[in-house]
């Protein structure tokens, strides 16, 4: 699934691509992922428009259009968003075309559709619930901030589901929550509330860390994952700990163990992390 930095890549990718173009057609649209307005609604107010904004908050891309208007896609397990050539074949799954005024399309693509997109203006959105509350950015000035270390330190809840929780830390997912515990040697099973003020820090600060090597490298493929035009990330080399259960851990040699924390496949060291 894709997270902060594969998203933050994809958007960086993207967007001189479509500021400053117009939408000149919307050449394909699949109903079934959108969330927000109607098909008709959509196929009228889109042409025509020009991009004026791309950026990223938590997992959500938002493209700013002309008319006050955001194009909101969020790429779900298995979703990807790309520039390509109009007369390039569009893969299958394809759900969303759009020709720019450039001529190249937009183009957004998901096998297993647990992705969304909509359109309207941003607090619309949120107040449909279209686009939900997020809590703190990760990479933003000021992180962490006093809440975020308020929501660790309140939460009887893993550590793990605490980073996870999108109104608390928007962006983090599977794969950075695992590196996060894993560089701070704070086992992602912990009640955060038993976490001492300096294991808290370690954990927070751990995730920008994790975050922007992993942008460095272009976002983690596994399966779905493609940046902006479509090729993967170099991530998943640098990975310490996620889909490593099994295998030696890299500080001190122990097997790494795998078990299901806040509901998610997790992998941790039984010696390095307590
Ligand atoms: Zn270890």
């Amino acid at each position: 699934m894709p997270e902060l930095p594969e998203v933050e890549t994809i958007v960086r990718d993207l967007r001189p691509h479509l500021l400053g173009q117009r939408i000149a057609q919307v050449v394909h649209l699949n109903p079934q992922v959108l969330r927000h307005p109607g098909p008709a609604e959509l196929l009228s107010s889109l042409p025509g428009q020009l991009a004026v904004g791309m950026t990223r908050r938590g997992k959500f891309i938002h493209l700013r259009l002309d008319s006050g208007q955001t194009l909101v896609v969020h790429l779900g397990m298995s979703g990807s968003l790309i520039v390509a050539a109009a007369d390039l074949p569009a893969l299958p799954h394809t759900h969303l075309r759009l020709r720019l005024s450039s001529g190249v399309e937009l183009r957004y693509r998901d096998p297993r559709r647990f992705g969304r997109v909509a359109l309207g203006e941003e607090v619309v959105l949120r107040g449909l619930g279209v686009v939900p509350v997020l809590g703190d950015e990760p990479l933003g000035r000021g992180f962490p901030s006093p809440g975020v270390h308020a929501a660790l330190r309140r939460s009887a809840r893993p550590v793990k589901a605490v980073l996870l929780d999108q109104a608390v830390i928007a962006g983090c997912g599977n794969i950075y929550a695992d590196e996060a515990c894993f560089l701070a040697r704070v086992r992602p099973s912990r009640p955060a509330l038993r976490l001492s003020a300096r294991e808290r820090t370690r954990v927070l600060a751990a995730l920008p860390i994790v975050m922007r090597e992993a942008i460095r490298r272009r976002g983690t493929s596994f399966s779905d994952y493609r940046d902006g035009f479509g090729a993967k990330g170099e991530a998943f080399e640098a990975l310490l700990v996620y889909g490593r259960g099994g295998s030696g851990c890299v500080r001190c040699g122990s097997t790494l163990r795998q078990a299901t924390v806040a509901g998610r496949t997790t992998v941790f060291c039984v010696r390095c992390q307590q």
